[in-house]
């Protein structure tokens, strides 16, 4: 029997709170002020018990897009359209934590993230160490896609990833996201209302994930397909994961006290914290299938090497996120691979001495290194 899961939040010292754009901005697209300050209550005290707390805020596009004029108000905007709510709404959403902190003598410092703050090593090391200093300074990080810059390819597009993403960044122990749904039902609600919750996950399986619908709220970009994403990111990393409901006032506080919710228990191997940041990569570009000697290798904590790779899939450059399958394409694990893609389709199979022979060039160690590998994330 797997020991409970611990849902003590005097055990948690880092949290991360992720805030729906439907529990912010009501359907007129006005900011749920009232409501915000009961979140904003939960969490100073938190705060008051020495815990360190950030916040992952949607909200910027549904509450600027108003003021844009011309979309209609179910109509989906177009790219640029969302870029120049997000900058609208951006400013708005921060006034309204910030005046809501301050309240009870706390303020907020804003940080917008694009895909490349968290994936390129450099800038996620500089996010990270920008967000540490927020904390030290005891000044909420509140945070959000930079979604006035970003573009189709280079987004996130949903804040449950990007929160999780934030949560590994920073080593917090508990993500919380506040959802228009109280947890993860066997079936989505909207198809079967006699559905059962979930209240643990111990580890997410392809059941889970088939539970998992689409996202039926126009306000929102993320569904329960992106928060299973986000629990395997979270729970890699060895944070635990609450899907709750944000819709009654002061949520964190009723979650807290037992209210229905779905907790994803922590992995209980978390890797290290550069593995984390591997395993937790969301731009993945390209795969490797690789053969059962070489899984046994993998298994057994060797290298990757060239001689075991049978197929190499996708436009990728050394350094850039792959990811590791088996013959039939399940996902083994993931990596920074070594080589340009265009080198690794040359040298899939090949043993060292051919592979010197053929790129006249000194040769890696491996195709991908065990430093750089993470398995079964
Ligand atoms: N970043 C988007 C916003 O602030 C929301 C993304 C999401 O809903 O997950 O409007």
């Amino acid at each position: 029997m797997d020991a409970p899961l611990n849902r003590n939040i005097n055990n948690f010292s880092r949290i991360v709170i992720k805030i729906g754009s439907a529990l912010l901005v009501d359907p007129d697209r006005n900011l749920r002020k009232t409501w915000l300050n009961s979140l904003i209550d939960d969490l100073a005290s938190l705060v008051q018990s020495g815990k360190d707390v950030l916040i992952v805020s949607s909200g910027a596009i549904a509450l600027g897009r108003s003021q844009l004029g011309s979309p209609q108000r179910h109509e989906q905007l177009k790219l640029e359209e969302s870029q120049a709510a997000a900058a609208i709404g951006q400013i708005e959403l921060s006034r309204a934590y910030n005046e809501s902190l301050n309240r009870h003598q706390l303020s907020g410092g804003q940080i917008l993230l694009t895909l490349g703050d968290t994936e390129t090593r450099r800038r996620y090391l500089n996010a990270r160490a920008t967000i540490n200093t927020l904390l030290h300074s005891s000044v909420i990080p509140i945070i959000n896609e930079n979604d006035s810059v970003a573009t189709a390819e280079i987004r996130y597009g949903d804040n449950d990833r990007l929160a999780a993403r934030v949560a590994s960044m920073v080593n917090a122990d508990l993500l919380i996201l506040l959802s228009d749904i109280d947890g993860l039902y066997v079936q989505p609600p909207s198809i079967n209302p006699n559905a059962k919750l979930l209240e643990e996950v111990e580890s997410i399986t392809a059941e889970i994930e088939n539970m998992a619908g689409e996202s039926t709220n126009q306000n929102s970009k993320g569904g329960m397909k992106t928060k299973i994403e986000a629990a395997k990111i979270a729970t890699a990393s060895g944070t635990t994961m609450v899907i709750g409901s944000g819709k009654p006032e002061n949520p964190i506080s009723k979650i807290v006290a037992g209210a229905r919710s779905t907790w994803f228990a922590p992995s209980r191997n978390p890797v290290n914290d550069r593995k984390k940041w591997i395993a937790g990569g969301l731009d993945v570009a390209g795969l490797v299938a690789v053969d059962p000697g070489a899984i046994a290798a993998l298994e057994s904590g060797k290298s990757l090497l060239a001689a075991g790779v049978t197929q190499v899939t996708g436009n990728f450059f050394r350094g850039d996120t792959v990811e590791v399958v088996d013959s039939e394409g399940v996902r083994i694990g993931c990596g920074l691979i070594e080589y340009d893609s265009k080198d690794a389709r040359k040298i899939l199979g090949l043993q060292s001495t051919e592979i010197q022979q053929l790129l006249r060039q000194p040769i890696r160690s491996a195709m991908i290194h065990r430093d750089n590998l993470v398995l079964h994330p």
